[in-house]
């Protein structure tokens, strides 16, 4: 700075109108400098904090890093930025009396610098920034990216996993299936008569059953490794693997009887007078271009032809075979 600007502001002025903490320590770690900022956000006046210890000026904790760091750099006389990522809230620094009452600390960011007195002692420069609102628009800018990412792999109606998730999740199962060589299940679950139950209760009673026979479906998996997901219209699959074929049919029966038992009533549909599905299962390791989704479809044509409300299994080798009678 040069020698007019200098007599024309009064630099202690200028100290306390930043809009930072400034805080100088000397070798000993006693406070040298400390301005309105920290003043108002710490609620102790500078002469309650001048020549006292850094950590004793607080009634309140100092972070054990920012210790560390404040006498790695009066040590080794080398400049530390605290990460924000890590040390959100390093001292005991408040937004206000409001957060005070709630013991909420502010977010920080924290620059220990060395510096050296005109007397030539080892002292070090500590400068706070308020992050808070940084730090609280990266949170909003991860929620929403975590609820945009949910919102592409989830279908909208029923909540649960979308067509564009299962292709990818298909292709992946197939793959890890034929890879490790152990079986792969796939359920295909359509409801049965549904274009009548729409025609007859109206299509938000129709979205509300879809609703209910999905959620039916969902609470039949427990496994980190099972998803159900909406097909397209009344359509589910399910993707199961490393189930024995005489599990995996005894879990489509499971899955029946779970729509079954909702009990809601479709008069259209005879003889049952209730919402039922019909379900194609196709089991097995798959090889090289065997087509597990196109099986468990001819399996719920087959299940449909024969009268629907109930369950047939394709094993994967015995299809064609099965399909020709
Ligand atoms: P089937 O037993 O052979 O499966 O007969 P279906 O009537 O269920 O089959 P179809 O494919 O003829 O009709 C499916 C109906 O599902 C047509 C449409 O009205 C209804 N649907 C498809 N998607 C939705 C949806 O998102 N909401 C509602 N409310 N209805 C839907
Ligand atoms: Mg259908
Ligand atoms: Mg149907």
């Amino acid at each position: 700075m040069n020698t007019l600007s200098a007599k024309r502001f009064d630099m202690e002025d200028i100290f306390n109108s930043l809009n930072l903490g400034v805080c100088v320590v000397d070798a000993d770690s006693k406070v040298l400098l400390w301005n309105n900022w920290i003043a108002k956000h710490s609620d102790i006046k500078e002469t309650d904090a001048l020549n006292r210890q850094f950590e004793n000026v607080f009634s309140e904790s100092v972070s054990p890093a920012f210790l560390t760091a404040l006498k790695n750099t009066l040590t080794h006389r080398l400049p530390v930025v605290l990460s924000t990522a890590l040390h959100r809230t390093p001292l005991p620094l408040y937004n206000g009396c409001e957060a005070n009452q709630q013991q909420t600390r502010m977010y920080q960011s924290i620059t220990i610098t060395p510096i050296q007195s005109q007397l030539n002692e080892s002292c070090c420069l500590i400068q706070i920034t308020d992050s808070s609102t940084s730090i609280k628009r990266e949170k909003m800018l991860r929620s929403h990216s975590e609820i945009l990412k949910k919102e592409a792999t989830t279908d909208s109606l029923t909540d649960i996993c979308n067509r564009r998730f299962f292709d990818a999740h298909y292709e992946m199962a197939v793959a890890e299936a034929k890879r490790q060589k152990h079986p792969l299940s796939i359920f295909m679950v359509d409801i049965d008569f549904f274009k009548s139950y729409n025609d007859y209760y109206g299509h938000i009673a129709g979205d509300n059953a879809i609703k209910q026979v999905a959620s039916a479906l969902k609470s039949q998996l427990s496994r980190a490794t099972d998803i159900v997901a909406r097909y397209g219209g009344e359509e589910f699959v399910l993707v199961m693997p490393h189930l024995p074929q005489k599990v995996a049919e005894q879990f489509a029966e499971k899955l029946r009887s779970a729509v079954f038992n909702l009990a809601m009533p479709h008069i259209k549909s005879r003889p049952f007078n209730q919402i039922t599905i019909s379900v194609g299962l196709c089991t097995g390791i798959p090889e090289n271009d065997d087509n597990l989704l196109n099986k468990a479809d001819a399996a719920l044509y087959q299940a449909k032809l024969k009268g629907r409300n109930r369950c047939i299994c394709l094993p994967l080798c015995e299809t064609e075979e099965y399909l020709e009678q």
